[in-house]
């Protein structure tokens, strides 16, 4: 009836490299380094949602190895988790997801980083949660040198 879900992501943040979190590009001096659009959040999420299901990874789904999935919109890559989902027999009961960011703020754009996720997910925007925090300048971090993100689902049954 019920599968829950945890996902987990970092990536490094760099120069010349946009900042798209949740969907939203976001103004910033630095952005997240990877082989698609590095969305760490999106990452989580989609983790968490193949976790659910003991489905592996998004390494193991869209190989960093491959070409095709170069600077990806990781909200496409989520749409094609979302099908996998449903396939299965699944659709979201509840995403909630964690972004720990020393900087920049982001609390002006996570209501459209869930916008963006609910209408992807098919769910209400009352149905996904997103998150900011700080880890008080301690660690990778802390020290502005990344961005992590911590997610967890509640797959129901159809
Ligand atoms: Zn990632």
């Amino acid at each position: 009836m019920f599968r829950i879900g945890h996902g987990y992501d970092v990536h490094r943040l760099v120069e010349n490299r946009k900042l798209i979190l949740g969907g939203v590009e976001i103004p910033h001096d630095k952005g997240l380094l990877g082989h698609s659009d590095a969305d760490v959040v999106v990452h989580a999420i989609m983790d968490s949602m193949l976790g659910a299901l003991a489905l592996g990874d998004i390494g193991h789904l869209f190989p960093d190895t491959d070409e095709k999935f170069k600077g990806a919109d990781s909200m496409k890559l989520l749409h094609k988790v979302c099908q996998i989902i449903a396939e299965k027999g699944y659709k979201v009961g509840n995403i909630d997801a964690t972004i720990i960011a020393q900087s920049p703020k982001l609390a002006p754009y996570i209501f459209t980083m869930r916008e963006n996720i609910a209408k992807v997910c098919n769910c209400d925007i009352s149905q996904i949660s997103v998150k900011a925090t700080t880890e008080e300048k301690l660690g990778f971090t802390g020290e502005k040198l990344g961005i992590s993100a911590h997610a967890v689902v509640l797959l129901i049954k159809r």
